[in-house]
């Protein structure tokens, strides 16, 4: 453990362009009333917390919240953050200056494996390391497999390129008309607004663009972009995304989402975001009446494994869903993350408790150096039968491959029909029980 007297200071070279020009806590106070949507507080004991916290799968009983995530994150800021005052650590804008970047830091703060040390080491100009304190306190020193650790800790293996893995499976650049706008489906278009993110995930489909500071969300690019959805009148959906959108601060977020909304097909705007998981400072009131002022706006969270889902990350999504912003989320398959069921479903419970609908559940894209994130396609068609029937429909995710080449999401399901016979169609329900159903005739 180390004992400073100050912050961290900020790594030659940071970006800094996300959290520019807004005063610090400016009416960042709660609302009356908005706190209560949060979830029941499951009490367990220090000891048990850091038990738990450092095992690879959470247990089942962590459903609930752990009293213990506050008092954890209030221990880690007292123990490298020492100069730092409440206000500091609930300010989205001192968290990004905060961030984790470099060996050295990753150091003071966790035990290294050899695996990760030398992934941090060797990384170059790949997909940089970049942690909020806020994450970094969920983070258990001393288990490198941690599932929440695994996801933004470099490690080795992410050198090791697979078969069928390509830095760009997707092929969006090629599906790109203008920089950094993706038209691939008829009537929507996805706006990588630019390519900086609080905390980077280390199985990030854009981990070829996001991190290197090549897509800034300058006013000509943008309004490059924002002129080809206009003169394109089939798109009726904008989904933003990045890099994290809601890095930028709220004046840009304004005009960007207000440029939008001047394009009368534009019906609806998205946005795509890790923030409430990462970085839930940044879900600030300010914030929420900017974007409620655009509506209908949507957004996707990304959430990965309930152990995200902390008191903060309740309080962010509550309020983002009171401004009447319909949320889901939007979980990759990870192997050894969240690829069992009593993770997935915990998971999945919070997310409803949040207010946040499953969406999808990805299957990892094979990007380069993903071979150790990703599962077979059948551990993702296992989680959806072990949760379609045994819990709520509204917790069960669509189950997707985004098809490499740019052939977009193309949906999986269990097999649920058996078959046909003598004008009926043969069932399995969740149980594996059979019926049949007599099927009207195709006209
Ligand atoms: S938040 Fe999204 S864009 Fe950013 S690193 Fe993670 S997966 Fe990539």
């Amino acid at each position: 453990m180390i004992q400073k007297k100050a912050a961290f200071r900020l790594p030659a070279g940071t970006p800094t362009t996300g959290p520019a020009n807004e005063p610090a806590g400016e009416n960042d106070e709660e609302p009356p009333g908005t706190s209560s949507g949060l979830a029941k507080v499951l009490t367990i004991s220090p000891l048990e917390c850091r038990r738990r916290s450092t095992a690879p799968v959470l247990p089942t009983a962590l459903r609930q919240h752990c009293a213990c995530v506050p008092l954890r994150t209030t221990a880690f800021r007292r123990n490298f953050f020492p100069g730092s005052t409440d206000k500091d650590w609930s300010d989205w804008r001192w968290q990004i200056r905060n961030r984790i970047r470099s060996l050295e830091q990753l150091e003071k703060i966790l035990n290294l494996s050899d695996a990760e040390r030398q992934g941090v080491e060797m990384l170059g100009a790949k997909l940089p390391v970049g942690i909020t304190p806020y994450y970094m306190s969920l983070l258990a020193r001393d288990a490198p497999d941690q599932p929440l650790r695994r996801t933004v800790v470099p490690t080795v293996h992410e050198f090791r390129q697979m078969p069928g893995e390509a830095d760009d499976p997707l092929d969006e650049d090629r599906q790109s008309p203008v920089p950094g706008l993706v038209h691939r489906y008829p009537d929507r278009v996805l706006l990588l607004v630019l390519d900086f993110c609080s905390t980077y995930c280390r199985y990030c489909t854009r981990s070829r663009i996001v991190g290197h500071g090549g897509f800034h969300p300058s006013t000509a690019r943008l309004e490059r972009a924002i002129d080809y959805i206009r003169s394109t009148p089939g798109i009726r959906d904008v989904l933003l995304s990045g890099g994290d959108p809601l890095t930028l601060n709220d004046e840009r977020l304004d005009w960007l989402l207000g440029r939008l909304r001047q394009i009368p097909h534009v019906e609806i705007i998205r946005i795509g975001t890790k923030i409430p998981a990462v970085l839930p400072q940044r879900i600030t009131p300010k914030l929420v009446r900017t974007l409620r002022k655009h509506h209908p706006v949507w957004m996707s969270l990304h959430f990965t494994h309930p152990a995200e889902c902390t008191p903060d990350a309740y309080r962010a999504c509550n309020r983002l869903a009171n401004a009447g912003i319909p949320l889901g989320s939007q979980t990759v398959l990870l192997k050894g993350i969240n690829d069992n069921i009593d993770t997935m479903k915990a998971l999945v419970h919070h997310l409803l408790r949040m207010r946040v609908r499953p969406y999808y559940l990805y299957q990892c894209d094979p990007i380069s150096g993903s071979g150790h994130f990703r599962t077979p396609v059948e551990k993702g068609l296992e989680l959806i039968r072990g949760l379609r029937g045994f819990t709520s429909g509204y917790a069960v995710p669509t189950y997707v491959i985004d098809a490499p080449g740019g052939g977009g999401k193309i949906p999986l399901m269990p097999d649920y029909v058996l078959g046909r016979s003598e004008g009926s169609l043969l069932l399995r329900n969740y149980e594996g029980r059979t019926f049949r159903y007599p099927d009207a005739e195709m006209p």
